[in-house]
C-alpha cells in the first residue's frame, strides 16, 4: 500500500522522535530523508530537534536538492541523502545521525568489521568505516562512494553513522542494530577482546537469509566481515578446563614441582 504524503511526514516526525530519545543526536543534529517518487524527497530541515518536529517542518525538495515546498531552510547535507538515492534505486530513505558509541568508534578509526553477531552478519554483513569528509560539501560524500553499493550502514569517520532502507523504518532499524552492535563490541573490548567466528559459520548465516526473507546488500568481502581466520587464529586451540588442569598438572610434575 502506498502511503499518503501525510503519512510519511508522520514518519519521519515519529522516528524523529525515537532517534531524538535514543540519544543518537545532540541539538539539531541528524537528517532524515523519504523519496516520494521519482522527483521528490521529503527531507527534514536544517536548525530543528529531531525530536520536537512538526509535521508542517519538513520540507520536499527535487533531485538535486532545491526546495520545492516547505517553509524552512534545507540541511547542507542533504547532497549525501541524495547521493545515496542516486546510487541505490532500490532505497526509499535515509537515516543520518551521530549515535555516541558507533561514532566513537567512527572518531577512533575503528570500523564495526569484526564477525561478532549472528543478527548483524544476516542483516548488515558488516559496518565499515569512510574516511572524514568536510560535512555539506562533496569531500563528505567522496570517502562513501566504494562503499554505498555494497553497504546499508556505513560509518562516517570523526563524524556519525549513515543507515538506508526500503522505508524509514527499515532504515531506523539498520541504525539500531549497528549501535547496538557497537556497544557489544565495546564490552567485548573491555572484557579482553571478541571472539570472532570463524569463515564456515559467516558463510552459514550469509546463506540463512534468504530463509529470513533479508534483502542485505552486503555479502562475504574480504575483510568485512573480518573472520577468525584473517585474524591469524589458525593456529589457535582450544582445550576444556580439565585438559588444561591435566597440561598444568604434567608440566609442574616434569619439573618436579608437584
Ligand atoms: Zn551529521
Amino acid at each position: 500500500m502506498v502511503k499518503t504524503e501525510r503519512e510519511l511526514r508522520q514518519d519521519i516526525v515519529d522516528i524523529g522522535r525515537l532517534v531524538y530519545q535514543k540519544g543518537w543526536v545532540a541539538a539539531n543534529d541528524g537528517n532524515i530523508t523519504i523519496r516520494m517518487d521519482q522527483q521528490r524527497i521529503l527531507a527534514t530541515p536544517t536548525g530543528v530537534s529531531k525530536g520536537m518536529m512538526h509535521a508542517d517542518d519538513l520540507i520536499i525538495v527535487d533531485m538535486k536538492g532545491e526546495k520545492i515546498h516547505g517553509r524552512k531552510e534545507r540541511t547542507s547535507e542533504i547532497l549525501m541523502h541524495l547521493t545515496i538515492y542516486e546510487m541505490r534505486p532500490d532505497i526509499r530513505s535515509v537515516v543520518h545521525a551521530h549515535p555516541p558509541v558507533a561514532t566513537g568508534f567512527a572518531a577512533a578509526g575503528k570500523p564495526l568489521n569484526l564477525a561478532l553477531l549472528p543478527e548483524v552478519i544476516i542483516g548488515l554483513g558488516c559496518v565499515p568505516l569512510a574516511g572524514y569528509g568536510l560535512p555539506g560539501t562533496p569531500a563528505l560524500t567522496d570517502p562513501m562512494l566504494p562503499l554505498i553499493p555494497k553497504y546499508d550502514a556505513i560509518m562516517m569517520g570523526n563524524h556519525g553513522a549513515v543507515c538506508y532502507g526500503e522505508d524509514v523504518y527499515k532504515a531506523f532499524f539498520k541504525m539500531e542494530t549497528m549501535e547496538h552492535f557497537a556497544r557489544i563490541s565495546l564490552v567485548a573490548e573491555l572484557l579482553g577482546g571478541a571472539n570472532v567466528l570463524p569463515k564456515v559459520e559467516v558463510d552459514k548465516l550469509f546463506d540463512s537469509r534468504t530463509r529470513y526473507g533479508v534483502k542485505a546488500r552486503a555479502g562475504a568481502e574480504p575483510g568485512c566481515p573480518v573472520v577468525a581466520e584473517d585474524l591469524g587464529d589458525q593456529d589457535r586451540y582450544y582445550v576444556t578446563r580439565e585438559e588444561l588442569i591435566g597440561l598444568v598438572d604434567e608440566a609442574l610434575k616434569a619439573r618436579g614441582i608437584s
